[in-house]
């Protein structure tokens, strides 16, 4: 970290490697500047003489800023973020000129079919364009200039997570503006959606991730029995940070901010070695693209300090996992914030609309909120006791419950309001208590003013939940228009409406402990869709009633669909695949020989000892107890990586994605499990220091 940041306030820094508005104003001509902040906040489109000036503009501050490159950064199928650097420069007689136009900065060509497109590939040409998305900052890191794109095929086909979420945006915006409308709201011309992503992630110590294959080639450990000490003194949240993280997390804000991203809380999380980063919430799109930046300087700043950040969402069995909570809510340009309550939500009809709206979508489309974070690294997490249960329910709090129910019964509320905090000590002060408690088991949790998703997974880019909540959201409140505009007496028809719909949607509210045997039982008796894998959850994606919405609100369209659901469902394959033979490789190659060579240790020693004369009467008891129980474990070990093998084998001969996918998840799973479950009980007798990678002991508390 250089020296001047160290020192330096972070307001006289912030956001120094962004193209940002105040760079805007002060560089471009008034008129272009006008007509970028137009693009910005209505989404109309920016002629193409203003993007001419912007790129010259752009340029110039990148260049002025060491940059030597540009490049198109996108987010496609495959989950990371991906760039192709092009130089400035452009030849001309005699030398050199630093170039870019306006028509590079608004198009890029990249061959489609070298990213995932599922059959779109198979359909289409493979030519594809990244498309400039003027609403997010374009940026500089590693001296180049990066221009935020989508990314689509040569036909119109999105083949990216960023154009689906700017899609959906529009869509709320549309709707919810139609919606304010009927409240006699003539001034809002714009509804935005918010998000705060909470990053949850491990730090563990760069030499004991080189030692382990496992964490090299999967991001997390595919062996490893529990350590002595795991969570059980609860002593890891809010700890004191050491003095390694520390200086890690000093050097991530500077970084953050430098590019203009509010990182904001960071605090050690429940499990060993776990950690999290929360930034103040912003627009969906602009949070999306941060948390891609945040996750990767995460990573290489980590290097530096020799430590290895760890984004897989279980990367120990045994030890919570990571997820990241993702804080949703609607914001309108005149600064209100439609879920938030007031402190009379019985009569603030707007907010109710708004929450009947969010429980119907949750109730009707749950399937496509559960989809929207399957991944096979997320099936080791969800429905453990750490994370929420993969069932989908919405918990709401006692005084919002008290609120419906008051509303459905027709009976008045009584004693509603806000309880003050008083905590027993005068000079301390006294503070309102929030509407509602924490309640950490929850899939989704209303918490005041928005709404939190706990379940997608750590590694995740947000952009998929954000745009299925986005299009839910929008169907129902468009649905919502559609009848209470048709009506004689809006106000009777929207009591009505929202007692309907207070009734259609208990199932999906559950306000109790969701880690609970007892809410399995219940969930079963209401019926509530439970798919408790990436596999079922992702063949939900393309029924019809979920196709219509995508179509409806025009974010989607059923071959996009298609494709994602081929492109999820491969990439599931391909992971397990991945980590199956990952754990054949250290089975095979290390544990075994490790296994045999220890059992003719232990044979030498009773050997040794039945030299010795009959007289001393040596006990060879523990030796022989030894070998037997690792020679049975060691048989077992064999077999195991043989059923393996086999499964691997068969599930590769199936035909279909669908096919692999299910065989995958159906057999090939549960052979690693049980092949874990042998070699984890062998590291318990084999000697640490022949054992051939670092136990989690090591791993979990040496940073
Ligand atoms: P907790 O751990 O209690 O969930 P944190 O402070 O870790 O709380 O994170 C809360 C997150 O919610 C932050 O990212 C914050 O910016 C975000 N947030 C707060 N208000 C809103 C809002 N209105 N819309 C979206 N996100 C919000
Ligand atoms: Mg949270």
């Amino acid at each position: 970290m250089q020296n001047f940041e160290k020192n330096a306030s972070p307001d006289t820094y912030f956001g120094c490697n962004v193209f940002n508005e105040n760079v805007m104003r002060s560089c471009l001509p008034k008129k272009v500047f006008e007509a970028v902040m137009a693009t910005r906040r209505m989404g109309t489109p920016l002629p193409r003489e203003a993007a001419d000036s912007v790129a010259n503009a752009m340029k110039e501050w990148a260049v002025a800023n060491g940059c030597t490159h540009f490049t198109h950064w996108f987010q496609p199928m495959t989950g990371v973020t991906a760039e192709k650097h092009d130089a400035f420069l452009t030849p001309i007689a005699g030398g050199v000129i630093l170039d870019f136009s306006g028509k590079e900065l608004i198009k890029g060509e990249s061959d489609a079919s070298s990213f995932p497109s599922g059959g779109l590939r198979a359909t289409f040409e493979a030519r594809g364009y990244t498309a400039w998305d003027p609403t997010s900052d374009a940026f500089i890191k590693d001296r180049t200039l990066c221009i935020p794109t989508g990314f689509v095929s040569y036909t119109g086909e999105v083949l990216d997570k960023k154009t689906p979420l700017l899609r959906s945006m529009e869509a709320v915006s549309r709707s919810t503006v139609r919606m304010l409308r009927m409240f006699g709201n003539d001034k809002v011309q714009r509804v935005m959606t918010n998000v705060g992503p909470e990053q949850e992630y491990f730090l563990i110590d760069k030499a004991s991730y080189d030692a382990r294959e496992d964490l090299i080639l999967t991001g997390r450990t595919l062996f490893g029995s529990m350590p002595p000490k795991g969570e059980e003194m609860d002593d890891h949240y809010f700890g004191n940070l050491t003095q390694r993280v520390s200086d890690f997390m000093r050097e991530l804000d500077v970084e953050l901010w430098k590019l203009g991203i509010y990182a904001k809380t960071e605090h050690n999380e429940v499990a060993p070695a776990q950690h999290e980063l929360a930034p103040v919430y912003t627009t969906s799109n602009i949070a999306a693209d941060h948390n891609q930046l945040t996750m990767e300087l995460m990573k290489k700043i980590a290097l530096k300090h020799g430590l290895v950040c760890l984004l897989h969402e279980k990367p120990f069995a045994g030890i919570s996992g990571s997820g990241k909570h993702n804080n949703w809510s609607l914001s309108t340009d005149d600064g209100q914030n439609l879920l938030d309550p007031g402190d009379t939500p019985q009569d603030n009809m707007q907010f109710l609309l708004v929450l009947c709206a969010f429980l119907k979508g949750v109730k009707e489309y749950a399937p496509l909120l559960r989809l929207s974070s399957a991944s096979a690294g997320n099936d080791c997490r969800l429905g453990g006791n750490e994370a929420p249960p993969t069932v989908i329910s919405v918990f709401i709090g006692d005084d919002l419950q008290r609120v419906l129910d008051a509303i459905e019964s027709g009976k008045p509320l009584e004693g509603f309001g806000k309880e003050r905090f008083c905590l027993g000590v005068d000079a301390m002060p006294q503070f309102r208590k929030d509407t509602t408690d924490r309640n950490r088991t929850s899939p989704m949790a209303f918490t005041g003013n928005k709404f939190e998703f706990r379940m997608l997974g750590s590694a995740d880019s947000i952009s998929c939940f954000n745009f299925v909540m986005n299009t839910i959201f929008s169907h129902e409140i468009t649905a919502f228009c559609d009848e209470l505009e048709k009506a004689d007496d809006f106000n009777t028809a929207l009591h009505e409406l929202l007692v309907r719909t207070i009734r259609e949607t208990k199932d999906i509210i559950f306000n109790g402990n969701g880690y609970g045997d007892e809410w399995f039982a219940e969930c079963k008796r209401r019926g509530l869709p439970n798919y408790p894998s990436t596999v079922e959850s992702l063949m939900q994606y393309d029924r019809p009633e979920f196709v219509a919405i995508f179509e409806e609100m025009n974010v989607l369209s059923r071959a996009e669909i298609t494709s994602r659901k081929e492109i999820l469902l491969d990439n599931y394959s391909k992971t397990v695949c991945i980590e199956a033979r990952t754990m054949l490789d250290i089975a095979r190659k290390k544990i075994l020989p490790v296994c045999i060579s220890y059992t003719k240790q232990l044979c030498d020693a009773v050997n040794a000892k039945n030299q010795l004369s009959p007289a001393l009467n040596v006990s060879t008891a523990v030796e022989d107890a030894l070998v037997s129980e690792i020679s049975d474990l060691t048989a077992g070990l064999f077999e195991a990586i043989e059923d393996l093998r086999e499964q691997i084998a068969m599930a590769g001969r199936e035909h279909t994605v669908i096919e692999k996918a299910t065989a995958y998840r159906k057999t090939v799973v549960p052979a690693m499990e049980r092949l874990r479950t042998t070699a984890d009980a062998l590291e318990l007798l084999i000697p640490q220091d022949q054992w051939p990678f670092p136990p989690y002991s090591e791993i979990l508390y040496n940073i």
